[in-house]
C-alpha cells in the first residue's frame, strides 16, 4: 500500500521548499524503501531552488541520504530490512559499455534506472506526480530507490556523517584518487573549499601530496582547509591566485581541482599547472559558459584539462573504504558536518548554505532513528 510521508517539496522555482504530505509508492521488484535519517544539503539543490539551474516542478530534491531499509522488492538480494544504507546519484545498470569498463558514473542507462517506472513514486495531495530528483528525493521521511543507487554501510560511522558520503565526500575524494590519480609527493591546488573542495583536500592528503594549496575567498573556509590537510592557503580576493600559486610552488602545481563551478575558476585551475600538469573540473560549470584556455599550453606544455563527474566514483566499494579510513582517523568526515537543521527548518539550512560559511549542512529527517 502507498504510505503517507512528510516531504519538503519545491513547487515553484525560484522558490522555497514547502512541507507537505505525499503518498509514496511501494518498491518495485528492483527497488528498496528506506526510512530517511539524515539528508545532506548540496549546492546543486540550492541551484534548483534559487533558479540558477532550470528545473521542472513539483520536484523533491535531496540526493545525499542515509537511512534504514524498511522493505525490499522481490529481486533485491543485496539488502534486507534493517540495513543502514547511503544513497548515491550515480545509479548504474551494470551492463552498458561504461559500467562494464568500470566507469559507473557515465552509465548510459542511469536516467531510465532512476525514472522509468510503472507508476509515479510520489503523488501530492492534488494527485499530481512529484518527481524525485535523480530517482532519489531525500528531503522526505521515506524514499523508494533503485538498488543500484544504494550501498550498505557499517555501524561504525555516525548517521549524520554518513549522509554526506553519497555526494560531497565521494565527489571530492574520488576526483583525486579516481579522476586525477594523484601521485605521492606531488603538488596540488584546490579552488573552492566547500564540502566537495574539503573532501578533495583530504583526498590529496591521503594520496600523499607534498603540498596542498587551498584557494577560496572566505577566510573562515581557508582556516578550515588548514584543519583538513591543506598545507597553504591563498585568499583569491588578494590578487591573482594563479600568480600566487606559481610563486609559492616555483612554477605551478602538478594537479589542480576546480570545485566552484565557473569558467573563470576553470581557467585559473589550468593556468596554475606545471607542464604535464592535470586540471580536473569537479564543479558544475553551467553548460552555456565557454572556457578559454591557451591552445599552445596543451601541445607545447602537454597540460591536460579534464572533468570528473561525481568523483568518477565506484561508490559501492568507495564508500565502505572511506568509512574505514574515517574509523582509523585518516579521514576527518565527522568534522565536515558543520550544521544540522530539522526537516521543518530546511529553508533556514539553504539560507546558511547560500552564505557560504558552512562545509556541509545536513537535515535531520526522522527523529526515531
Ligand atoms: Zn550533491
Ligand atoms: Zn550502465
Amino acid at each position: 500500500m502507498p504510505e503517507k510521508i512528510t516531504a519538503a517539496v519545491l513547487n515553484a522555482a525560484p522558490g522555497r521548499l514547502e512541507l507537505e504530505t505525499l503518498l509514496i509508492d511501494e518498491p518495485e521488484t528492483n527497488e528498496v524503501r528506506i526510512r530517511v535519517a539524515y539528508a545532506g544539503l548540496c549546492h546543486s539543490d540550492l541551484h534548483e531552488i534559487d533558479g540558477t539551474f532550470e528545473t521542472e516542478v513539483p520536484i523533491l530534491l535531496g540526493h545525499e541520504a542515509v537511512g534504514i531499509v524498511e522493505k525490499v522488492g522481490a529481486t533485491v538480494e543485496q539488502f534486507v530490512p534493517g540495513d543502514r544504507v547511503v544513497t548515491c546519484v550515480s545509479a548504474f545498470c551494470g551492463y552498458c559499455l561504461y559500467c562494464t569498463s568500470g566507469h559507473l558514473t557515465l552509465c548510459v542507462n542511469r536516467h531510465g534506472l532512476s525514472h522509468n517506472r510503472a507508476r509515479p513514486r510520489l503523488l501530492n495531495a492534488a494527485g499530481a506526480a512529484v518527481r524525485p530528483t535523480a530517482g532519489l528525493g531525500a528531503f522526505a521521511e521515506a524514499m523508494v530507490v533503485h538498488q543500484n543507487a544504494l550501498v550498505a554501510i557499517p555501524a561504525s560511522v555516525r548517521l549524520d556523517t554518513a549522509s554526506i558520503l553519497g555526494c560531497a565526500v565521494t565527489t571530492g575524494i574520488g576526483a583525486v584518487v579516481h579522476g586525477a590519480d594523484v601521485r605521492a609527493g606531488s603538488t596540488v591546488a584546490v579552488i573552492g573549499t566547500g564540502g566537495v573542495g574539503i573532501a578533495a583536500i583530504q583526498g590529496a592528503r591521503l594520496a600523499g601530496a607534498s603540498r596542498v594549496i587551498a584557494v577560496d575567498v572566505v577566510p573562515e573556509k581557508l582556516d578550515a582547509a588548514l584543519r583538513f590537510g591543506a598545507t597553504d592557503v591563498v585568499d583569491a580576493r588578494e590578487g591573482s591566485p594563479v600568480e600566487r600559486v606559481i610563486v609559492m610552488t616555483q612554477g605551478g602545481v602538478d594537479y589542480s581541482f576546480e570545485a566552484v563551478g565557473s569558467a573563470a575558476t576553470v581557467e585559473q585551475a589550468f593556468a596554475m599547472l606545471v607542464p604535464r600538469g592535470v586540471a580536473t573540473v569537479i564543479g558544475m560549470v553551467p553548460g552555456n559558459q565557454p572556457i578559454r584556455i591557451g591552445g599552445a599550453e596543451l601541445f607545447l606544455q602537454e597540460k591536460r584539462l579534464q572533468g570528473s563527474f561525481m568523483g568518477s566514483n565506484q561508490f559501492k566499494t568507495d564508500i565502505p573504504r572511506y568509512i574505514a579510513l574515517n574509523d582509523q582517523g585518516r579521514l576527518a568526515l565527522d568534522e565536515m558536518v558543520t550544521s544540522r537543521v530539522d526537516l521543518a527548518d530546511i529553508n533556514d539550512g539553504f539560507e546558511r548554505l547560500a552564505k557560504g560559511q558552512d562545509i556541509r549542512i545536513v537535515a535531520k529527517v526522522s527523529d526515531e532513528l
